[in-house]
């Protein structure tokens, strides 16, 4: 596992930490032997950077962690969480959270810890319960060894928070799909600019960039017919400089034997290279059916639906033909009331959406044709 020294932490971070919200379930639970299994070998290869969240595996991959961790030293690995901004509702209960998240992970301390899925509107909670300082305070403390935030809205927001406080990271959904799609570019040149190390998340796009419609694969497998589909978007990301960390999701062993195989002396994307990628790219962008940039401005609908992920869902669906992917999104990942057959034709989302895009009927489209996959 190639490591490098991230001279603002002083520290050396591998450059593949374990994303741990993909674990394999059992009875929508997760396989306790399989994960453990997979834990094991990470850690045996060299990944000691493990990412988890209140809110993943609907809150059992902390006490999962918890349990796991335990069979090595402490001091051997590094343990991330994340406060759930979201559930924050009055004074003292971040708190509340924190001190179950320490529990639950069966830790003094973490190693890193974010202010979770920022945006707009959250981080006008952030604001309101003076978040940044609780935070800064469990630093102080000892509780925290690095605080940071991870990120989904527009670069504006980003560069008015980024600069408003002290930052040791950030995370951000970085690939080469999203680098232009989504502007995610900018959000990357922002951190290199205000010099804060960026941690990426999503780097396969939760497996939308480890596997297409034949046609486009065949460009990578062409060029390079021994190496997985994945692998291109983790070489991508790890091209980038100011990139301290990646992270990825991995749910059996052949994709976390594939992501050691290619973080082990891993090579810089070549000019050549991108211009495959950049071919790939073009044809993922013809068959684009919903013009939505995830810019959020139509959440939160009323009724709950999440627009922008049921969106994101198709679109990738559309682009990878993947129908185990898009069922387990969908119909694993969101709740009911998530899902595009739960609108109620309001209306109020299509007036804020700068696309113009006929949110309703687009949903309604939607659902139909993933009950047909289901
Ligand atoms: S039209 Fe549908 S998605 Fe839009 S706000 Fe109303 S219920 Fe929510
Ligand atoms: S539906 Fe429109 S407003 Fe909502 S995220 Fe997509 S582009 Fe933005």
């Amino acid at each position: 596992m190639d490591k490098k020294f991230i001279e603002k932490f002083g520290i050396i971070l591998p450059k593949l930490g374990y994303g741990c919200m993909r674990f394999p379930t059992k009875d929508n639970k997760i396989d306790f032997e399989h994960a453990k299994k997979l834990i094991h070998h990470a850690y045996d290869n060299g990944i000691n950077y493990f990412d988890t969240a209140y809110n993943y595996h609907g809150g059992e991959s902390e006490t999962f962690l918890g349990k796991v961790l335990t069979d090595f030293k402490r001091e051997s690995y590094f343990l991330t969480s994340k406060l759930p901004v979201w559930k924050i509702k009055e004074e003292g209960d971040a708190e509340k959270l924190f001190n179950e998240q320490l529990k639950k992970c069966n830790t003094e301390y973490f190693d890193f810890y974010l202010l979770h899925s920022l945006n707009k509107n959250s981080i006008e909670t952030v604001e309101k319960f003076n978040l940044y300082d609780f935070i800064l305070k469990k630093k102080n403390e000892g509780k925290i060894k690095n605080i940071g935030f991870s990120f989904h809205d527009n670069n504006d927001v980003l560069q008015k928070f980024a600069a408003a406080h002290k930052w040791d990271f950030i995370q951000l959904q970085i690939n080469y799909w999203d680098w232009e799609e989504n502007d995610a570019k900018s959000l990357y040149e922002t951190l290199e600019n205000l010099n804060i190390p960026c941690f990426v998340m999503e780097p396969v796009r939760g497996g939308f960039l480890a596997s297409f419609a034949p046609h486009a694969m065949k460009r990578f497998k062409d060029y390079h017919p021994e190496q997985s589909i994945a692998s291109w978007a983790l070489r991508w990301v790890a091209s980038l400089p100011n990139v301290a960390l990646i992270l990825s999701g991995m749910s059996n062993m052949e994709q976390l034997q594939d992501n050691i195989d290619t973080f082990t002396d891993i090579k810089a994307i070549t000019d050549d290279e991108q211009r495959v990628i950049d071919k790939v790219i073009e044809d993922l962008r013809k068959i684009k059916p919903v013009p939505c940039t995830g810019c959020r401005y139509c959440m939160d609908c009323q009724f709950e639906v999440d627009i922008p992920g049921v969106f994101e869902i198709y679109n990738d669906y559309k682009k990878s033909e993947n129908k185990d992917i898009a069922k387990r999104s969908y119909f694993m990942f969101m709740t009911d009331k998530e899902q595009g057959g739960n609108c109620q034709k309001c209306g109020e989302c299509m007036t804020k959406c700068p696309q113009h895009i006929n949110i309703p009927e687009e949903l309604e489209k939607i659902h139909k044709e993933m009950l047909s996959i289901k």
